[in-house]
């Protein structure tokens, strides 16, 4: 029995040398590091959007030792920009993050997704030995799982959405919304980050499909599905080695006695969801309400450039930098700056040497499936604090963490001063309870337990 993986990105990507020879890559981010380590143990095949070097299809992985193999999808520019910017991002993301007045639904971009979806799925069909699990991730491959079942009607499929599933008085402002749900509902097994994506999810299929449910099943054209919150973990462990290794906590050090101030740490992709203008305004705020924390707290906002092809994505970064410039404009004295602004991914050490610097950790998206950065913090921190959206997904199992409404400026500004003052015993003491939890389920425990639940479906 092997496994099938199904994903939009691809778990390793190549790069070509002087010589000509690819060298492929392991792809930074949670899906490679849990299902990687899966896909090596089982065997079997990962299907992918091949982005570079697209005229290699198919490639044995990892390099030198290959344990399973990559199938590469090749997408046209135009299916890039209908299916990947268009649908995807311009639809079905910001109205799972509710925000509709951004959503675009342009038959067009659907006809893309309908036709890349299709595309997957029959690799995936072309794929498959008897016996065989599939697992499809997320919301570029909503249609996958019916597409294989149409195909395979004995094939055991199994289906994460990573994003939020909204309410139903919002995911019904989607044309295709039938068409989403039943494409889902191909699937034995689905899997969400939280209880209320779940019930959201069980709600549509009731007013959208008139779907039967039942406890944790939604019963849809003679099919049976499970729908399960099941929150995607991180490799607790080796985030907690590494913030303790001697070179992060010199590179922490250092960031310390460069900035030589209390430090507030933001770390977000430049996306709307992050809810970075209203966090850079609560700190504008709380400057002007504590006109003693002047010289003594800094902001640091690592930025990691996002979409930067979709127009609106342009816009906020815009206005980020109009912030930056505004609020370091107004306050800065000499030899003081309130925000540090790094407009760049870093790789995982120097993130977690960030991490390990930071006083407070500020995660204050207005909307998140789930948000890895505030577990990795909670994983790397020794004595820093937390201040966490109660939008992320991740805010039900982090409870320990300085909740807030990041709508509210100055509950936001309050709960900054509050975090700001917290006594070392308490940061601690939340911090240990935090830690145990992360434990509970870490990454490779997320990815095993959802397999073994798919074959005993
Ligand atoms: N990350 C990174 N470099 C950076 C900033 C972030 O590698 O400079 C990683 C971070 O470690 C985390 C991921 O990007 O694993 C962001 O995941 P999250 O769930 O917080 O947000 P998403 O970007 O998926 O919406």
């Amino acid at each position: 029995m092997g496994l099938i993986v199904i994903s939009n990105r691809e778990p390793y990507a190549p790069k070509k040398g002087e010589d000509g020879t690819l060298t492929w890559t392991a792809s930074i981010g949670g899906l490679t590091a849990a299902l990687d380590p899966a896909l090596q143990h089982a065997g079997g095949t990962w299907i992918a959007w091949g982005e570079e070097h697209p005229d290699v299809t198919e490639v044995d992985l990892p390099q030198g030792d290959p344990r399973y193999r990559l199938r590469r999808i090749r997408l046209s520019e135009s299916e890039v920009r209908e299916f990947y910017y268009g649908f995807a991002n311009r639809a079905l993301w910001p109205m799972s993050h509710y925000f509709i007045e951004r959503a675009k639904y342009l038959a067009s971009n659907w006809r893309a997704y309908v036709e890349v979806n299709r595309r997957f799925a029959r690799a995936a069909v072309e794929s498959y030995r008897a016996g065989d699990l599939i697992w499809v991730h997320d919301y570029q491959l909503a249609l996958v799982p019916r597409l294989i079942r149409e195909v395979l009607p004995e094939a055991r499929i199994g289906f994460f959405w990573h994003i939020p599933w909204p309410s139903t008085e919002v995911f019904r402002t989607l044309p295709w919304d039938q068409e989403i749900l039943d494409g889902i509902l191909g699937a034995d097994l689905i899997g969400m980050h939280t209880p209320e994506y779940v019930s959201h999810f069980q709600s549509a299929c009731r007013r959208v499909l008139h779907a039967e449910t039942a406890g944790d099943t939604v019963s849809w054209r003679g099919q049976v599905s499970r729908v399960v919150d099941r929150p995607i973990g991180i490799e607790v462990d080796a985030y907690e080695q590494l913030a303790a290794s001697l070179e992060v906590e010199e590179a922490a050090d250092r960031i310390r006695r460069t900035l030589q101030t209390q430090i507030l740490l933001g770390v977000d992709r430049l996306d709307y969801t992050k809810g970075i203008p209203e966090r850079l305004e609560a700190f504008d705020a709380f400057l002007d309400q504590h006109p003693e924390a002047r010289g003594r707290v800094t902001l640091l906002q690592i930025a990691v450039p996002s979409r930067e092809q979709v127009e609106s994505y342009r816009q906020l970064r815009a206005r980020v930098e109009g912030l930056v410039g505004r609020i370091n404009g107004k306050h800065t004295e000499s030899g003081w700056s309130p925000i540090q602004y790094i407009y760049r991914g870093v790789p995982r050490e120097e993130l977690v040497a960030h991490y390990r610097a930071a006083d407070v950790m500020l995660v204050t998206p207005l909307r998140d499936g789930l948000n890895l950065v505030a577990k990795e913090f909670t994983a790397c921190s020794r004595d820093g604090v937390l201040v966490l959206s109660r939008f992320a997904g991740a805010a039900d199992e982090l409870p320990e963490a300085v909740q807030v409404n990041p709508y509210h400026p100055s509950g936001l500004a309050e709960a900054l001063t509050r975090a700001l003052a917290m006594p070392l015993d308490e940061k601690k003491a939340r911090l240990t309870r935090l830690r145990s939890r992360l434990r509970q389920s870490d990454l490779r425990a997320w990815a095993d337990g959802f397999v073994a639940e798919l074959a005993g479906a």
